[in-house]
Parts: C-alpha cells; structure tokens; sequence
C-alpha cells in the first residue's frame, strides 16, 4: 500500500510546480483576454489609433480565432490542473486513475497534471483517433 502512495514531501513538490503552472496559465489566459477585449472595442467603432488596421481585418479574424483556440486550451490546462491539485489534497495523485498503477516521476515532471500512465493515455489517444 505504502508504496503505491506518493510522500508527503513529493505531493508537496508537485503542488509547488502545478500552483506555479497555474499561475502562468492564468497570466496567459489574462493576456489573451485583454487583447479580446481592446479588439472588440476596435469593432465598435473606437477609431482614435487602431483605425489604421481596417486593412488587416481578415488578419484580425485569424488571429482572433487562434486566440480562442489558444484561450480555450488554457481554459483546458486549468481545469487539469485543479483535478490534480484535488488529487494532491485527497492524496490520490500520481495514480492512473485506469489501471490505479503508479505514474512515473519522469512523466509527472513534464505533465504534472497527468491523469493516466504512459500505456494507458496511448491507449485513449488510439481510441479518440478511432471515433473520428
Ligand atoms: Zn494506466
């Protein structure tokens, strides 16, 4: 039993990195919105200094779009993050929640907010494939 459970001190480690994750994506998420909202401001008729980008609008329009794009993955990170965290608190992090095997420090360091083993997330990314 005692071994499936990650220590307290990593649990403490990993609350670190995903809190200062978070508060990145959040200053992303922060950033994107600003930039929203100046560029609705524009299309409404605010034409002291961004008038001058009439010319661009369908530039505009791609770049809006990829900022919902990018804006709705960060959206996505968050929401990650947070079960994680909640994993963290309920000490249930670092277990696949498929096969309840142990997740590996290496792929807890460079996705913190993983839900499932290496073998298991291949096998619903095979299946998400399928479905399309
Ligand atoms: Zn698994």
């Amino acid at each position: 039993m005692a071994a499936r459970e990650l220590t307290t001190k990593k649990l403490e480690k990993y609350e670190e990195i995903l809190i200062r994750e978070r508060n990145q994506t959040q200053k992303i998420i922060k950033g994107i919105d600003e930039i929203q909202k100046r560029g609705s401001k524009d299309r409404s008729g605010d034409l002291s200094s961004y008038s001058v980008h009439q010319a661009d609008m369908g530039t505009d329009t791609d770049e809006a779009e990829k900022r919902v794009y990018l804006l709705n993955k960060e959206l996505e990170k968050i929401k990650k993050i947070n079960l994680a965290l909640k994993r963290i608190y309920e000490k249930s992090y670092g277990v696949c929640e498929i096969c309840g095997e142990t997740i590996p420090d290496k792929r807890l360091n460079i996705v913190p907010y993983a839900k499932y083993c290496i073998s298991c997330k291949s096998k619903e990314e095979m299946k998400t494939r399928r479905r399309r």
